[in-house]
């Protein structure tokens, strides 16, 4: 496929752009597959500017609403990126779909993504395809016995791994990564964060594991000591700590020496955050129903008895089909979903039966299934608890992640919404 995008206007990558070129952080990943002992993501908290802060959570077309109206007032926007406010590919179906619709509406714009790197080499071709030409990914240690004390845990298949194992498992899956990435063209960042006492011997020793494998260039970011984290009393590293350490590293890998440390949902020149101005656009925008909403007006929802969503997508034998309206929810009738067996086409099928509901309401989705869902722009959201509660999430913007459902055996471990911090 030939390239209609300019690579050297991503001002983080390129300094002589940080003036002229701007980035949208497009906030469409709110949950993470990992726990970093820094993190701690607040959605609403206007005051700071950090990564893993966004105001609102966009849906994938409601995203390019919002890149539609920010490209009005900013027409000097040279990329779009995905950076959390959770991890881009803890749902990488969500993200796929955003960077397919932005690439449809906007075939100039640079593509980006920031990442912890754990869930993203089965899908190097699909971004390659996309001509997502920057991946910036978050490496904190090249030895597992510090990554071990850098991260609570690591999500993978629906295991939930701990200490040694979690970070020798993020590591191997952070290198593939990279190697898959590299194979495919693109500009890889690796960003280190800088924590004192835990990992600022060992920076070095990650710069020259990160230039062994081509990386284009490194970003070591001071840690910025997060309120009610296991790391909070751990002192951001000084700026001359930072200057020595950038000056040893960058005798063997380019070194990032403008990084702002935006927000998830950062906005603007990079010297010139303009997030701010956009924070009500940005609200509207992950509140009103998309473009498609009138040819979707429904909800789907797997549940047993009416009340609760209680049942996993696979285990549905039937749907209810509810609408808004006034300020009412009304069921409109019951649907019979497709018959158990039958592989891709028992899905097909279903998307099929749905194709005028903008989400579904489920306890538990699988991948396959959830990928023809969005397909369709019919939005899976897992949840426990009151029917009414995820209806109001889906037609009024409140809080999805918050719904989540935790599974039985990894408390703590489903998501870590409320969490947060580090994926610039
Ligand atoms: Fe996930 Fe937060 Fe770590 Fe980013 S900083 S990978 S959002 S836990
Ligand atoms: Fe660029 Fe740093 Fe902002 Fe990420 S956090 S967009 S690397 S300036």
């Amino acid at each position: 496929m030939t390239s209609m995008v300019n690579r050297d206007n991503h001002p983080c990558f390129n300094i002589a752009a940080k003036g002229t070129c701007a980035r949208v952080h497009l906030p469409v990943a709110p949950n993470c597959n990992i726990k970093c002992n820094y993190c701690n993501r607040k959605y609403d908290c206007v005051n700071e500017s950090r990564p893993g802060v966004s105001s609102a959570v966009l849906s994938p077309d409601r995203a390019v609403t919002y890149l539609e109206e920010v490209v009005k007032s900013l027409p000097e926007t040279t990329v779009a990126g995905i950076a959390g406010p959770g991890d881009a590919f803890a749902e990488p179906e969500r993200t796929l779909e955003t960077l397919r619709l932005v690439r449809q509406r906007f075939p100039h714009m640079i593509l980006c993504l920031a990442t912890n790197g754990l869930n993203v080499v089965e899908y190097a071709n699909d971004l390659a395809q996309l001509d997502v030409s920057h991946v910036t990914i978050t490496v904190n240690a090249v030895d597992p016995a510090i990554g071990a004390q850098i991260y609570s845990w690591v999500r993978h298949r629906k295991i939930v791994y701990r200490k040694e194992r979690a970070a020798e498992l993020l590591l191997e899956r952070q290198l593939l990564t990279i190697e898959a990435l590299k194979q495919q063209g693109i500009l890889i960042k690796v960003n280190t964060i800088i924590i004192p006492g835990i990992n600022d011997h060992h920076a070095f020793e990650v710069s020259k594991a990160m230039a062994k494998l081509g990386v284009d260039i490194q970003n070591c970011m001071p840690m910025h000591p997060n309120q009610g984290t296991p790391f909070q009393d751990i002192p951001e590293p000084s700026v001359e700590t930072m200057h020595a350490l950038r000056r040893e590293t960058q005798t063997i890998i380019p070194q990032m020496t403008h990084c702002t440390r935006c927000r998830a949902d950062a906005a603007g020149i990079l010297d010139h955050d303009r997030s701010a101005e956009f924070r009500g656009c940005m609200k509207t925008c992950s509140q009103n129903p998309g473009p498609d909403a009138p040819s979707k007006p429904f909800v789907a929802v797997a549940t047993l008895e009416g009340a609760l969503v209680n049942q996993h997508l696979g285990e549905a034998y039937r749907f209810q089909i509810w609408e808004q309206s006034s300020s009412e929810y009304n069921l409109v009738e019951e649907r019979t979903a497709p018959e158990p067996g039958g592989g891709d086409n028992r899905w097909r099928e279903l998307a099929e039966t749905l194709k005028d509901c903008r989400a579904v309401l489920v306890s538990g989705i699988g991948e396959r299934p959830r990928r023809f869902l969005l397909e369709r722009d019919i939005i899976p959201v897992e949840m426990n608890g009151f029917i009414r509660r995820g209806l109001d999430a889906v037609y009024n913007g409140s809080n999805v992640a918050a719904l989540k459902a935790r599974r039985k055996g990894t408390a703590g471990a489903a998501c870590c919404s409320g969490q947060g911090g580090g994926c610039g």
